[in-house]
């Protein structure tokens, strides 16, 4: 089965092109690794995605999935491992076999980095995490440490005082990148301490998992042990575009146009995988739109037809 376009990845971006794209009844399959929602999906809350003013990351993308399987839209849950080349049409790889299309959307997002401090990837999983929403009511009523400087990181540790007895906050600067709203807050919780200009020489642990943090301060030079039982980073992304040869720029994301075209025709990337200077919810959205159309204006050309299609 030939399809007219796969879109990988069932985040923001994905679900927004795949409603465009079957509005313009083009024959669409959102292809998925994990669940649709994407990393959203896994926000204890969103404040500003405009109309909602208050909801779960959770709750919003089963808006956008009831909205997009309103239409029409087929799901495969599996990886897509790369993408060939096959005469005009493409080739998608996944883990259960190849699907021909004629053009891809990429929507893959990106996933959480790693600061690479010992016992970082020794303790994932085992007091080490990269999300709060997830591991945050393990930690109720015991210290823990979040360190980052930006909103998700912000945010994050935010709602996370709210369940656990201290947060040590660790951040390299001396102020944080985070929306100003988000800082005045983070600053009002009481049970929030901010190690500023430190950074984190170890995780301490044993069999158990983590039992401590080890963190030095750059203007003292002095490394403190602090008693936590988890420690939660947030400090970045790195995009999910290994599978796709295209124009990227050094951490990866892929180059993209204004129309979300990219160095090889009739693949389009949308969304966090993309070097975009503001990776959010509403970006992520306007970039599956603006995709879905150009991929639609690309399929017609291909097909040889006039686009907009002519009035019969
Ligand atoms: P994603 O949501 O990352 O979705 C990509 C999807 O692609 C994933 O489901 C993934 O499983 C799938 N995928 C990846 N690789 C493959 C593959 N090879 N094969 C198949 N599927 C694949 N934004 C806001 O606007 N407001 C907020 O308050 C906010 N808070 C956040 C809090 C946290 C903790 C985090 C982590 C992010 C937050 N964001 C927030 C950012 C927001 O989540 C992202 O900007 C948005 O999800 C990007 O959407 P996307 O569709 O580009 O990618």
């Amino acid at each position: 089965m030939m399809y007219d376009l796969v879109i990988i990845g069932g985040g923001p971006a994905g679900l927004t092109a795949a409603i465009y794209a079957l509005r313009a009844r083009l024959n669409t399959l959102v292809i998925e690794k994990l669940g649709v929602g994407g990393q959203i999906a896994l926000s204890d809350i969103i404040e500003n995605y405009p109309g909602f003013p208050s909801l779960s990351g959770g709750d919003l993308m089963k808006h956008f999935e009831d909205h997009a399987r309103a239409v029409g839209m087929q799901t495969k849950f599996t990886e897509v491992l790369g993408i060939d080349q096959n005469g005009p049409y493409k080739t998608v790889r996944t883990a259960d076999g190849p699907l021909e299309t004629k053009a891809v959307i990429i929507a893959t997002g990106a996933e959480p980095k790693r600061l690479g401090f010992p016992g970082e990837q020794e303790f994932l999983g085992k007091g080490i995490s990269t999300c709060g929403t997830c591991d945050g009511p393990f930690y109720r009523n015991k210290p823990i440490a979040v360190i980052g400087g930006g909103d998700t990181a912000v945010k994050e540790s935010i709602y996370l005082s709210r369940l656990a007895s201290k947060v040590y906050h660790i951040h390299r600067r001396d102020r944080f990148r985070a929306e100003k709203i988000l800082q005045e807050r983070l600053l009002a919780r009481e049970n929030v301490e901010i190690l500023w200009r430190s950074s984190v020489e170890a995780a301490l642990g044993d069999d158990s998992g983590v039992t401590g943090i080890r963190v030095k301060n750059a203007d003292s030079g002095e490394a403190r042990d602090i008693k936590v039982d988890g420690i939660f980073v947030f400090i970045g992304i790195t995009p999910s575009t290994g599978f796709v040869e295209c124009d990227k720029d050094p951490q990866g994301f892929i180059i993209t146009g204004a129309d979300m075209t990219t160095s090889n025709p009739g693949i389009f990337a949308a969304g966090d995988c993309r070097d975009t200077p503001l990776r959010q919810v509403s970006t992520a959205v306007g970039d599956g739109a603006i995709a879905a159309a150009k991929a639609e204006e690309y399929i017609s050309e291909m097909e040889g037809r006039a686009y907009p299609s002519a009035p019969k």
